[in-house]
C-alpha cells in the first residue's frame, strides 16, 4: 500500500546518505568476543564495550539461561505491578556491595536511568549542569526534567563552578559521565565534587564505561579516586563491562525510595527478564573474583596508548579501553575503518551527532580477550590505511 504521506523520509535518506550521516545496521556473528564473525568473515573486534570479555563467558551464558529456567523467560509486568522477582532483589543487592552503598535500584537500561532519574531529582525551579561531551540519554534526561539545562566545557570544573555560583535555582544538579564514551578520558570528580560542594549541589556520576574496568574492585572512577562518598548518585549499566544488560542507581536508600516510587522510565516498563540478572549477577561474581581480568585489560590499554602515541594521535588523557583516533572529516573516518575491514579488522566510524563536527572518528575499544598481537597488527594495518588514503578523504 502507498503512504505518500511518508514520501519526504526518502528525501530526508538521500539528504542524510550525501552528508556522510545515514547509518545502518550490520549483522555480526553469533558471540561477542575479541574476534567476531562479519559477513562470513572473522574480525578482530576493535568495537565492542564488552571490555572484560564476559558477554561471551560459557559461566554467565549458563547462569542467564539457569536464571530463565528458573524465574521465567519475562518478568510478566512493571516492578511495581506484578514484575518484582527474586533475582531483581539478589541483584540490587549485590550492585549496592560492589558499590559500598546502602541500595541500587534496577533500570532496564542505561538509557532508561539516565533518562528518568534526572526529572526525579530537579524540576522547572531547578538547574541541571552537564559536561558538554555527556552521553546523549544524560541530555535528554536533562531535557525531559525541564530544569534550565547548562552545558560546561568538557572537564572544566572552574567553568562549572561559575556558572553554578551564578545560578539561582532552587536545586542544582551537576551530571557526568565518569569515563567519556568517544573520548575514553575521564571527568575531574574531586574538582568537580569541589564545586558542588561550595554551591549545594548534586553530583550525578554515570559510571557505565568504569564499572568493571576501574577501581580496585571494580566499582568505578569514584572508587578509584576514593570520592564514593561524595557522589550522591551512581549510575551504572550492566550491558558493557559485565557481558549483560540492563542498568541500576547505586546510592542512599532514600534515594531509592523516592526514584522507585516517581522515576517515570522505572514505573511504566516491564522489569527487567530474569536471564539479564542472572547474567550480571555471575558477572559480578567474576568481577570480585577475578581481578587478573582487569589488569589484563589494564596491560593492553597502556600498550595501545603508546602505539597511538607513537603515531601523534592524542590518547594521554585515555584511562579506559576507549581510543579515540580522530581523523577529522567523516568521509576519513569512513575510508580508514573501509580500509582496516579490509584487512582484518572491525572499528566503526563514528560521526557528528555522536561527536562534534570535524571530530569523526575512530573509536578503539578493547577486551581483555584481546591478545597484543593482535593490538600490534591493528596498528600496522592502521598505518598502512592511513599511508593510502586518496586527498578526496583527506581532513
Ligand atoms: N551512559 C553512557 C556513558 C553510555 O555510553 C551509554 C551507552 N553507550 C549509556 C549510558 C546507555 O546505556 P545502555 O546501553 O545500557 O542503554
Amino acid at each position: 500500500m502507498a503512504h505518500p504521506t511518508l514520501d519526504w523520509i526518502d528525501r530526508e535518506l538521500a539528504r542524510l546518505s550525501d552528508a556522510g550521516l545515514r547509518r545502518a545496521l550490520e549483522p555480526i556473528g553469533p558471540r561477542q568476543g575479541a574476534e567476531v564473525e562479519v559477513r562470513g568473515r572473522r574480525l578482530v573486534n576493535l568495537c565492542s564495550n564488552d571490555y572484560l570479555g564476559l558477554a561471551g563467558d560459557e559461566r554467565v551464558m549458563k547462569a542467564a539461561a539457569e536464571a530463565a529456567l528458573a524465574e521465567g523467560a519475562g518478568s510478566g509486568a512493571s516492578r511495581l505491578v506484578a514484575g518484582d522477582l527474586p533475582i531483581h532483589g539478589r541483584l540490587e543487592i549485590a550492585l549496592a556491595g560492589l558499590h559500598r552503598a546502602e541500595a541500587a535500584l534496577l533500570f532496564n537500561s542505561g538509557y532508561h536511568a539516565n533518562a528518568g532519574v534526572p526529572a526525579v531529582l530537579v524540576g522547572r525551579e531547578d538547574a541541571v549542569f552537564s559536561d558538554e561531551l555527556n552521553h546523549a540519554s544524560i541530555i535528554d534526561g536533562g531535557l525531559l526534567s525541564r530544569a534550565d539545562l547548562q552545558r560546561y566545557r568538557h572537564g572544566d570544573a572552574e567553568e562549572l563552578s561559575g556558572l553554578l555560583a551564578r545560578s539561582t535555582a532552587r536545586r542544582k544538579l551537576v551530571i557526568t559521565d565518569a569515563v567519556f564514551s568517544m573520548d575514553g578520558d575521564a571527568a575531574p570528580l574531586a574538582d568537580l565534587a569541589d564545586a558542588c560542594q561550595r554551591h549545594g549541589a548534586m553530583l550525578y556520576v554515570d559510571e557505565a564505561h568504569a564499572v568493571g574496568v576501574l577501581g580496585p574492585t571494580g566499582a568505578g572512577l569514584a572508587e578509584q579516586l576514593g570520592l564514593k562518598h561524595r557522589v550522591d548518585v551512581e549510575m551504572g549499566t550492566l550491558g558493557k563491562a559485565l557481558g549483560a544488560f540492563g542498568a541500576y542507581v547505586a546510592g542512599q536508600a532514600r534515594l531509592r525510595e523516592l526514584l522507585l516510587t516517581r522515576a517515570r522510565t522505572f514505573v511504566f516498563t516491564t522489569a527487567l527478564p530474569p536471564a539479564a540478572c542472572g547474567a550480571a549477577l555471575r558477572a559480578l561474581e567474576i568481577v570480585r573474583t577475578e581481578p587478573a581480568r582487569r589488569e589484563r585489560l589494564h596491560a593492553l590499554i597502556a600498550h595501545m596508548r603508546a602505539g597511538l602515541q607513537a603515531r601523534g594521535f592524542d590518547v594521554s588523557r585515555v584511562v579506559s579501553p576507549i581510543f579515540p583516533v580522530v581523523l577529522g572529516s567523516e568521509a576519513r573516518a569512513l575510508a580508514t575503518a573501509a580500509g582496516l575491514r579490509e584487512r582484518g579488522f572491525y572499528v566503526r566510524a563514528i560521526r557528528p551527532p555522536t561527536v562534534p563536527r570535524g571530530t569523526s572518528r575512530l573509536r578503539v575499544a578493547l577486551t581483555a580477550g584481546h591478545q597484543p598481537a593482535q593490538l600490534d597488527a591493528f596498528l600496522g594495518a592502521l598505518d598502512e590505511v592511513l599511508a593510502g588514503l586518496p586527498l578526496s578523504a583527506a581532513g
